[in-house]
């Protein structure tokens, strides 16, 4: 059987792996280099892609294209507002998409991946002597369906058949061994990179591992900390008289951003690092010593903006820091040891072997029960070499060894009044199968509206909508008609709806795949909004579901009294009345739009039981009446 590589397709960085005679290794270039930055040059020569792109980014910042991963399977509309800059241009697609323009070319994201996808590709054919068609590739936890169909994508467009698409902190996990804990060991996997900040937190179970939950950013990452220092450094140019942002060429800005990145590197081994841009306009040098402290004072506020992230993963998980057995560092940007220092501190890590780094814990971080903090494997190949590893376990290489996934964020479908039903919710594992019966709520209904949407508030409107589709069934009264919707992620994380009328048998398939029909804006920010409304959305969840009830009652109360009012006492009939209006003044105030109002739900809520308990007596007058008129009929029938 051929082999299957392990992918990290990174943001700022890939990599390809392959297991060996069962050692997992990241092959190297013919240069030596065993990490290629995702960069790719388009220009009259073709397509350069790696370290020679990057090096050509100088020359040709326009056509440069680099952190093509933040576009990948999203919308132009929701990147303008929160991508990184770039300085290549990025304009719409004819459907919603991205478009790269390379000066000569433009491109999806896609096709830009599928570029640094296939020099992977050759990188690993040319070391294993092969020709290489399948590998699994590592995607970030928080990648949505679209972002992951968009990577399956990529990968068919560079000649792969893509096996599996796995998450980036279970791969790393893989990579450290952690299947060697002992059962019911727990571990947070921390990922920065150029351009994410995961979080996971995995237990193992026997021999299995299992993702108790998933937290961070997808705007995050090491790239914040260059940008840091560039505008440290543009405000020290214009202080030794240098030109300003606005007069710099964009060659210039680019050296500035390079320098930037280069100081931060070297200061996680130096104390200090003098940068030297000589030319950065014909008459301008720059020369700059930055100590490391400077540059924590920079980074300090970036790093911090995890700490949050990884609160919610522990609370998700409902663990205590001491209950981890270890924490993992996964990404380049780990290797700075202010970081190393401040996980340590947050997860009250006990002191660990150094092997790595230079890493100093002081006195008062030392926590003999806290987690091991273990960095024993090179923080940026660990991805890879997972996905190696998870390739070897598909072609039987090795064994024993099962990932489960967890889901990022709830699925669901929209039903009455537009709240948001789930049907399965944030962080189960995949895959995972989850269903509801639903009916209609109007008579004589032949179709219902099956809006699947994805995101944690009550409000449908405030969800994320993956799609919609009609399913047809045969016309019956209000609340007959039964509907089954059926949810499924697979293994790759993508979704496959059913709906099936139970009468007939009659189902309608929905596959979950494009980009467009994805409403993404970022899965963090989908998570802080909803804790951020959770006290609104429970109040207008629990609004919306007793308005509708109320609805019902008042509706079923006047039809009552449309049949039997004559019968009743003149009081008790004005009661009732009374009654009624009281309930529908609570329901719709004057000058209020319907479908945003929020009324008082406990003093609905008192309305409702008071109309209730005072129409037991009109039930049972209408129940009299419906059987007398039932003997009636039997009587002229015989
Ligand atoms: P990604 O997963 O986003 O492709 P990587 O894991 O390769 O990224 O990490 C890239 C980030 O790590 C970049 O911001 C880079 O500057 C940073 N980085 C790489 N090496 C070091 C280092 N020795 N010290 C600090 N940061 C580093
Ligand atoms: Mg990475």
């Amino acid at each position: 059987m051929s082999k299957i590589v392990g992918i990290d397709l990174g943001t700022t960085n890939s990599s390809v792996a392959v297991v060996d005679s069962g050692f997992p290794i990241v092959l190297a270039d013919n240069a030596g280099c065993r990490i290629t930055p995702s960069v790719m040059n388009f220009s009259g020569q073709g397509v350069v892609v790696g370290e020679a792109a990057k090096r050509g980014r100088n020359a040709a910042p326009k056509s440069t294209i680099y952190s093509v991963k933040q576009y990948m399977g999203r919308r132009y509309q929701e990147c303008t507002k929160d991508s990184r800059s770039v300085e290549y241009t990025v304009s719409a697609g004819k459907n919603g998409g991205v478009l790269i323009e390379t000066g000569t070319a433009a491109l999806s994201p896609e096709q830009v991946s599928a570029e640094i996808l296939k020099h992977l590709k050759k990188i690993a054919e040319a070391a294993l002597e092969e020709e290489v068609t399948r590998a699994v590739i590592t995607v970030p936890a928080y990648f949505n369906d679209a972002q992951r169909q968009a990577t399956i994508k990529a990968g068919k467009l560079a000649g792969l058949i893509i096996e599996r698409i796995i998450n980036e902190p279970t791969a790393a996990a893989l990579a450290y061994g952690l299947d060697k804990l002992g059962d019911q060991s727990k571990v947070a996997v921390y990922d920065v990179g150029g351009g994410t900040f995961d979080l996971s937190i995995l237990e193992l179970t026997e021999g299995t591992f299992q993702v108790l939950a998933t937290n961070g950013n997808t705007r995050l990452g090491g790239d914040d900390i260059d940008q840091r220092l560039v505008d440290h450094f543009a405000i020290k140019i214009a202080e030794a008289g240098g030109p300003t942002r606005e007069q710099l060429t964009p060659e210039a800005a680019a050296r500035i951003r390079e320098a930037a990145e280069m100081t931060k590197i070297q200061l996680s081994q130096a104390e200090s690092y003098e940068v030297l841009l000589p030319f950065l306009t014909s008459e301008f040098n720059f020369q700059h010593t930055v100590a490391r402290e400077d540059l924590e004072t920079l980074a300090r506020p970036i790093i911090e903006k995890t700490r949050v992230h990884c609160r919610r993963a522990m609370e998700d998980a409902k663990l205590s820091p001491s209950e981890l057995d270890q924490v993992i560092l996964v990404g380049g940007q780990t290797r700075m040891p202010l970081l190393r220092r401040l996980v340590s501190e947050w997860f009250g890590c006990a002191e660990f072997e150094e092997t790595r780094g230079n890493l100093r814990i002081g006195e008062n971080h030392h926590h003999p029960d806290g987690p091991a903090l273990n960095i024993s494997q090179h923080p940026d190949e660990a991805v890879a070499l997972g996905a190696a590893i998870q390739g070897a376990i598909l072609t039987g290489e090795f064994k024993d060894v099962l990932l489960l996934d967890v889901t990022p964020l709830s699925l669901g479908i929209e039903t009455f009044g537009g709240l948001m039903n789930v049907i399965i919710p944030r962080n189960s594992t995949i895959p995972v199968k989850g269903g509801e019966t639903f009916t209609t709520a109007v008579d004589r209904q032949r179709e219902m509206l099956v809006h699947l949407l994805q995101g944690e508030r009550e409000k449908a409107k405030d969800n994320w909508s993956l799609g919609k589709f009609i399913i047809e069934f045969e016309e019956a009264p209000r609340g007959v008609p039964r509907i089954g919707v059926q949810f499924e992620i697979d293994i790759n994380g993508v979704l496959h709806v059913l709906a099936r009328d139970i009468k007939t048998g009659k189902e309608k398939v929905q596959q979950v795949r494009s980009a467009v029909d994805v409403d993404d804006a970022d899965v963090q920010q989908m998570v802080e909004e909803s804790v951020e409304h959770a006290f609104d959305d429970l109040a207008a969840r629990r609004w919306i579901e007793g308005s509708l009830k109320a609805r019902e009652i008042a509706k079923a109360t006047i039809q009552g009294l449309k049949v039997c009012g004559e019968e009743l006492d003149d009081n008790y009939r004005r009661a009732i009345e009374e009654s009624v209006s009281a309930v529908q003044q609570t329901l719709k105030p004057e000058g209020e739009s319907a479908g945003e109002y929020v009324g008082d739900w406990k003093k609905l809520q008192d309305q409702v039981k008071a109309l209730d308990e005072l129409t037991h007596d009109l039930a049972e007058i209408q129940m009299q009446k419906l059987m007398d008129e039932l003997l009636g009929q039997k009587g002229l029938a015989s």
